[in-house]
């Protein structure tokens, strides 16, 4: 299949044919045309995969060739989890609007409101967004949505994951009409709020599964290695940063602090480091995504706040140095490398602290993981054993024997479970679980 046979306006046609993508991808393949008949859509497709031209598309198929319903509302609004995502959909929106009569805006969180409130005073035709303040503006009157003609929820999974569902409402609510076509994305459609949503918000909806949230990334090469404790990473870091034919690497930690610890530790060593963390100002955030994606520096150590859609081609490797809380974080992170087609390289590292965590990824991409080892950096740990369930066994006398066995010793692989990784620790994961909204999303 081409991008020639969509149909597509020409000044549209010319835009896909300077990106130089050779022919479409397969969520495009399926979600083009179906939106373009004006299905409404529930999609999944994996990370990396070429979702938004999915939908900016037909959005600007659409705008092209109808009516607008309305002279001053908007007529395409696309809502993001993430600021980050957010501003990656809008610069890949404004190649196609750049030199048209649409305008475009960028509505974020964390950013300026009276300024947000002029920029909406002009009537942009597309806003995209992240929903909280999107929201709020709304709430405010200053745009009404009478006149929307799509609606395009991009990681619909991970804004309800974040706590969103008031606000998705009041916006569709504020754009009940029969004729807006709604479009659904979500890393996956196994996900019970997103359902309910899409009960609530689509209109007999094409259901498009290209590829499961959990499918493998054929293009990512996955390694995994056991670690002892904080030092143990630290020195296998160092390794893969002598060895390993690295481009550009993004390294996840468990929290801000380990974030921020660690990119001082790489500066000290005299690798060029940038540390992107949820604690920093939108426009502090904005400088150094911008720089990290410009290639100006080589590491960017980050949470999981930038584990999700982001563009970053040049990004040959991602470390895992904690796994994640959430298990589909996994999938998300690793896919920050192996762009469009091109190899990538994700390496995990698995202490005491992360080995739950690696159990249920394996679970969830549904594969025995084994591990690689490093000459001379080989761990003593050597994994958890599950524990065996408790057996609530009242009535049994004490004898000798389960008395002695009572008494005896608990294994010392469990013991260092609990805590040797120094700067992880139990506390400041704790934090994590409140500091996360703040650190994936404006409000
Ligand atoms: P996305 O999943 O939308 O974040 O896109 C991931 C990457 O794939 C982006 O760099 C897009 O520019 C690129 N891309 C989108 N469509 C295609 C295509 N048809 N062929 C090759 N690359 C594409």
């Amino acid at each position: 299949m081409q991008f020639s046979d969509f149909g597509l306006d020409p000044r549209l046609m010319s835009t896909v044919e300077h990106l130089g993508f050779s022919a479409p991808t397969e969520i495009q393949q399926h979600a083009i045309p179906a939106a373009m008949k004006g299905h409404d859509l529930i999609a999944s497709s994996k990370t990396g995969s070429g979702k938004t031209l999915a939908f900016l598309l037909p959005a600007m198929q659409r705008l092209s060739k109808n009516r607008a319903l309305s002279k001053r509302d908007p007529r395409v609004v696309i809502l993001t989890p993430t600021r980050e995502l957010a501003k990656q959909v809008f610069t890949q929106l404004r190649m196609f609007t750049s030199g048209s009569q649409f305008k475009a805006v960028l509505i974020l969180g964390g950013e300026n409101f009276n300024d947000q409130v002029k920029v909406l005073e002009k009537d942009p035709h597309f806003i995209v967004a992240t929903p909280g303040r999107l929201a709020d503006h709304l709430k405010q009157g200053h745009f009404y949505l009478n006149g929307l003609e799509l609606l395009i929820l991009d990681e619909a999974d991970r804004m309800l994951d974040l706590g969103f569902a008031d606000e998705l409402s009041l916006i569709n609510k504020a754009a009940d009409h029969r004729k807006r076509q709604t479009l659904l994305f979500s890393a996956t459609l196994d996900h019970a709020q997103v359902n309910e949503f899409a009960l609530a918000l689509l209109n007999k909806p094409k259901r498009i599964a290209i590829d499961a949230g959990h499918t493998e990334h054929k293009d990512i090469k996955k390694r995994f290695y056991l670690c002892d404790h904080l030092d143990h990473k630290q020195q296998l870091l160092e390794h893969f940063l002598k060895e390993e034919n690295i481009q550009q690497l993004i390294i996840f930690t468990a929290t801000r602090s380990d974030t921020e610890r660690l990119s001082q530790v790489l500066n000290e060593l005299g690798h060029d480091t940038v540390a992107l963390s949820g604690e920093l100002n939108q426009s502090q955030r904005n400088q150094i995504m911008e720089s990290f994606s410009k290639g100006q520096h080589k590491i960017l150590v980050t949470t999981d706040l930038a584990s999700r859609g982001l563009d970053l081609v040049n990004v040959s490797h991602v470390i895992n140095f904690d796994m994640p809380k959430h298990t589909e974080e996994f999938v998300h992170r690793i896919g920050r490398t192996g762009r469009a087609g091109s190899s990538g390289d994700a390496i995990s590292f698995v202490g005491p602290k992360d080995w739950l965590s690696l159990k249920n990824v394996e679970g969830f991409l549904q594969q025995k993981i084994t591990f690689d080892i490093v000459d001379g950096l080989k761990a003593k740990f050597k994994g958890l054993k599950p524990k065996k369930p408790k057996v609530a066994n009242k009535a049994k006398p004490s004898t000798k024997k389960n008395v002695a066995a009572k008494a005896k010793p608990r294994k010392i692989v469990k013991k260092s479970f609990v805590g040797t990784d120094a700067g992880e620790m139990p506390v400041l994961r704790k934090k994590v679980g409140l500091q996360e909204r703040e650190d994936n999303e404006e409000t």
